[in-house]
C-alpha cells in the first residue's frame, strides 16, 4: 500500500511531464510546417504586388514587413531545428516557439492595419489565427498569449485609422469572431491529445502489467523460468561485447519430497515463499537475480562477482534458509535446508554461458552427494 501510494504521484509526475514535451516538441514541428507554408505564401505576395505596383512597392512598409517576417520564420526553423518526438525541449526552443507564433500574429496584424482599405486585408490575418487554431495544441490561455500582441496592435492600429465605420465594424466582428473560433479549435484539439495520450498510456501500463505477469511465477512472486531464459539471453548480449566475471547458483531445497509428504503440498508452497523470500532478501546489488528455475529450485546469477563474493553469497543463502527454521519432523531432516552449486568464471564469454548453468548443475549434485545443506563452487576454465 505504502508502495503504490509512493509509486503512483511519481508515474503521475513523469506522465504529465512526458505528455507536455511530446505536446510542446509536435507545436514546434507543426509551426515549423506552417513557416514553411507561409513563407511560399509571403514570396508570392511580395512578387504579385511588385508586378502590380512595380519593383517600388518593395520598398513599402508592408514589404518590409513581409521581408522581416520571412526572416524571423527562417531563425525560427533555425533555432528549433529537428525535434525528436520524446526529445524534453529546452527553455531554448520553448522560448522560440512562444515568441515565432506571437510574431506570426503580429506581423499579420501590422500588415492588415497598413492594408486596411483592401477588400482583402483582413485575410491574411485570419488565415494566420486559423493556422494556429486548428494545428496547435494549446489551452485557451495560451492561445489568448500568443495572439494578444497581434490582437493589441490590430485595434490599437485600426482606431488610430480612418476608416469607414461600418468597415471598421465589419472587421472588428470577423476579427473577433475568428479569435473565438480558433481559440476553441486550439483547446478542443488539447483536449483530444490529451485523451489520446491518456488511453495510450493506459494501454502500455495495461501491456507493461500484463508481460510483468507473465514473468513471475505465481507461487512464490519470483520470476520465473520464461524471464530466467530472458535475463540470460539479455546478460549473454552484454558479455558478447564484454567479457566479465560471473557466477551461477544452483539451489535446491533439500528433502523437499519428505517435507510434501510430512507436512502436506499447502505446506509444502508456504515452505517455498518463505524460501524465495529469504533467497531474495541475501541477494544486495541493483544487477543480482533470482528467479524459480523450477519446482523447488532456484537459480541465482551474479555478473561482475569475485569468486570468495559468489561463495559468500550462496553461503549466506544457505545459513538464512537454516536459520529461517521452517521446522518439520522428517526421517532425513528436522528443518528445511538448501544445497547450492556455484559456477564461477573469471571471464565468462558469451559462448560459455550454457556451460556455465550445466557447471552450476554439476555442483549442486556434488553438493547433494556431500550431505547436502552445503556449497560446492567449481570454476569455468
Ligand atoms: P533432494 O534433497 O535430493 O533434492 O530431495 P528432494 O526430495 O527435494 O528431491 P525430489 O526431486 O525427489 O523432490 C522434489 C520435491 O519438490 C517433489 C515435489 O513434490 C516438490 N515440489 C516441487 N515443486 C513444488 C511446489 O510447487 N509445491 C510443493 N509443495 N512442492 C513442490
Ligand atoms: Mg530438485
Ligand atoms: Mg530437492
Amino acid at each position: 500500500m505504502d508502495l503504490e501510494k509512493k509509486i503512483i504521484p511519481d508515474r503521475r509526475e513523469t506522465e504529465t511531464g512526458l505528455f507536455e514535451s511530446r505536446l510542446l516538441n509536435e507545436n514546434i514541428r507543426r509551426l515549423q510546417v506552417i513557416g514553411w507554408i507561409g513563407i511560399p505564401i509571403n514570396l508570392l505576395l511580395e512578387g504579385i504586388g511588385a508586378l502590380q505596383d512595380g519593383l517600388h512597392s518593395l520598398a513599402e512598409p508592408v514589404s518590409l514587413l513581409r521581408c522581416l517576417w520571412i526572416a524571423a520564420t527562417l531563425i525560427y526553423i533555425a533555432v528549433t531545428g529537428r525535434v525528436g518526438a520524446d526529445e524534453v525541449p529546452g527553455k531554448r526552443k520553448r522560448v522560440a516557439f512562444t515568441l515565432a507564433a506571437m510574431l506570426c500574429t503580429l506581423f499579420a496584424s501590422a500588415i492588415t492595419v497598413y492594408k486596411v482599405t483592401a477588400e482583402t486585408a483582413t485575410l491574411v490575418y485570419i488565415v494566420v489565427v486559423l493556422l494556429i487554431g486548428a494545428f496547435l495544441f494549446v489551452d485557451s490561455a495560451t492561445f489568448m498569449i500568443i495572439v494578444l500582441p497581434g490582437l493589441v496592435t490590430l485595434y490599437v492600429g485600426l482606431f488610430s485609422r480612418t476608416i469607414e465605420p461600418s468597415r471598421l465594424v465589419t472587421v472588428l466582428v470577423n476579427i473577433t469572431a475568428i479569435h473565438f473560433f480558433a481559440g476553441m479549435l486550439a483547446t478542443f484539439n488539447l483536449r483530444m491529445k490529451e485523451r489520446q495520450f491518456e488511453s495510450d498510456r493506459a494501454l502500455l501500463r495495461l501491456n507493461n502489467e500484463l508481460k510483468a505477469l507473465s514473468e513471475l511465477d505465481g507461487l512464490t512472486g519470483l520470476p520465473n523460468r520464461r524471464k530466467i531464459d530472458e535475463i540470460i539471453e539479455f546478460w549473454k548480449s552484454v558479455y558478447a561485447r564484454k567479457p566479465d566475471s560471473l557466477a551461477v547458483i544452483m539451489i535446491d531445497v533439500d528433502y523437499f519430497k519428505e517435507y510434501n509428504d510430512t507436512l502436506g503440498h499447502l505446506a509444502g508452497d508456504d515452505a517455498l515463499k518463505q524460501i524465495a523470500a529469504v533467497i531474495s532478501k541475501c541477494l544486495y546489488r541493483d544487477a543480482d537475480f533470482v528467479g524459480r528455475f523450477g519446482g523447488e529450485e532456484f537459480m541465482v546469477l551474479l555478473p561482475g562477482i569475485s569468486r570468495l563474493g559468489a561463495f559468500t553469497i550462496a553461503e549466506r543463502i544457505r545459513l538464512a534458509v537454516q536459520d529461517s527454521r521452517i521446522v518439520y519432523d522428517g526421517k532425513f531432516a528436522k528443518t528445511v535446508t538448501v544445497s547450492a552449486g556455484v559456477a564461477y568464471s573469471e571471464m565468462c564469454s558469451r559462448e560459455a554461458f550454457d556451460l556455465m548453468i550445466s557447471l552450476s548443475d554439476n555442483a549442486l549434485y556434488e553438493a547433494k552427494q556431500g550431505g547436502r545443506n552445503c556449497v560446492i563452487i567449481q570454476d569455468m576454465f
